[in-house]
């Protein structure tokens, strides 16, 4: 019994020195903070697990437990340096926009990032017929030839760089790409370097992997020491595209660290100006490509990521341990997308230019001050009305128009901002209502 009194005793110490051990993390992660400095130093860890493989040795330890339990020091450490993020303004705005509709009221969507356009027709009926042929087994992860040659052709087009079907494979959307690379390129607590304003997709992943997130607007100096570079030329939510120059800035800030650069590249198919490829300027670029925007398929859930031939390998990998493949009628549609790129992609410029004429036109002269955007789907401006904030005015524009818009805080320290998708489905009934709104 004294024994058992013992034990007990002494792992209650243990919590003490845990909660002593956490006390001290806190003061240093503050002093980290102040100083810009990253949350991981692998030389003072490493230097640490020897010391305590050491002290192991000397208890006469299992190892293998001693490395648990130091990995989960390591872990909680890290964890209380890396807040997570809740679900954000933005979304807050959706699920509320949908519960509206779900009472039966009008909204107006223009808060998401959904074209008023769908796929070409062609995608359908390729759809179909791949459906009727039985098409609708598992496949490979690393993707059916059509799909992966029609994409092939399409980026080495597109980015002026030679990709083979070897180096490229479909995703189930590219949001699913940009997690599953995040988590195989990254350890916990690793840096991301974001570039401001910034797509919340990107921190839902961040705070999900327990990854550090730093970010820059004009200057990219904050972002050394990164991991990982994600960069959105076309950028979602102000349309900026990067000028070659400011990309090789960021390249020389990567390679300084060998980092790799995540090219989102959504909305590369709808600028306005021309567009540097990141891939074409660093090796350690991955490009990751969505068919939801320019091809208008977001509810088909696809996406395709070129770049390095062992970082596409691993990604295959990652996809046959978690989705296994994306279906194969899904990429038969998108192959056939692909096939009739061009012509789609003229119609859908056209209409791209029209809508964003539109909204120009309606919102000029009113509180909003904006300039045109490089490319993608939406206006981000801001909003030149005293004590302005942006959430609080998307709410209240939802409930008394029914128009939805995305808040700027969503995407940063913009509460004077909001986000309009001008070239939403809504855009045409949804813009003169939110230039009523601003009267
Ligand atoms: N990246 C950016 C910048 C986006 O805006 C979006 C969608 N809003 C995505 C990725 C994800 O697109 P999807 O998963 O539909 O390909």
């Amino acid at each position: 019994m004294e024994v058992r009194e013992r034990i007990r005793e002494v792992t209650l110490k243990i919590f003490e020195l845990y909660g002593e051990r956490m006390r001290l993390v806190n003061s240093i992660a503050r002093v980290k903070r102040e100083k810009g400095l990253p949350v991981r130093d692998r030389e003072v860890e490493a230097s640490l697990w020897e010391a305590v493989k050491r002290k192991c040795q000397e208890e006469g330890l299992n190892e293998r437990n001693c490395e648990r339990m130091f990995a989960l020091l390591i872990s909680s450490s890290i964890e209380a340096q890396v807040p997570k993020s809740g679900a954000g303004a933005h979304i807050e705005i959706f699920r509320r926009a949908k519960a509206m509709e779900r009472e039966g009221r009008k909204v107006y969507h223009l808060e998401v990032g959904e074209p008023a356009w769908g796929p070409p027709e062609e995608a359908l009926e390729a759809l179909f017929d791949s459906v009727r042929k039985g098409e609708i087994r598992y496949g490979p992860s690393t993707g059916l030839p059509r799909f992966k040659e029609a994409a092939s052709r399409w980026v080495s087009r597109r980015d002026g760089v030679d990709v083979g079907p070897d180096s490229l494979v479909p995703t189930p959307g590219s949001k699913f790409a940009l997690f599953a690379l995040m988590s195989m390129l990254t350890d916990k607590g690793d840096r991301v370097g974001l570039i401001r304003p910034t797509w919340p997709g990107y921190l839902g992943i961040a705070s999900s992997l327990g990854l550090e997130v730093v970010s820059a607007e004009e200057d990219f100096e904050a972002l050394r020491g990164s991991r990982v570079i994600v960069v959105c030329s076309p950028n979602n939510p102000d349309g900026r595209v990067l000028s070659r120059s400011q990309l090789e800035e960021l390249v020389e800030v990567a390679s300084e660290s060998n980092s790799y650069i995540v090219s989102d590249d959504a909305y590369a198919e709808l600028s306005f100006v021309e567009r540097t490829p990141v891939t074409k300027i660093y090796e350690r670029a991955i490009s990751v490509n969505s068919m939801s925007k320019a091809f208008g398929m977001t509810g088909f859930r696809i996406g395709y990521v070129y770049g390095p031939k062992e970082v596409v390998d691993s990604l295959a990998k990652f996809l046959a341990v978690t989705v296994t493949n994306v279906p194969e009628f899904i990429q038969e549609a998108a192959g056939a997308a692909l096939e009739v790129g061009e012509k789609h992609l003229a119609q859908v410029r056209e209409r791209l230019s029209s809508m964003l004429r539109f909204a120009e036109e309606n919102l000029k002269n009113t509180k909003l001050e904006f300039k045109r955007p490089d490319g993608g789907l939406y206006l981000f401006p801001r909003v030149e009305l005293d004590g302005f904030d942006s959430l609080q005015f998307s709410r209240e524009l939802l409930e008394k128009k029914g128009v939805a818009v995305a808040p700027g805080i969503a995407f940063g320290p913009y509460p004077d901002r909001i986000r309009v998708t001008f070239a939403s489905m809504h855009g045409y009934e949804g813009i003169p209502l939110l230039k009523e709104a601003l009267a």
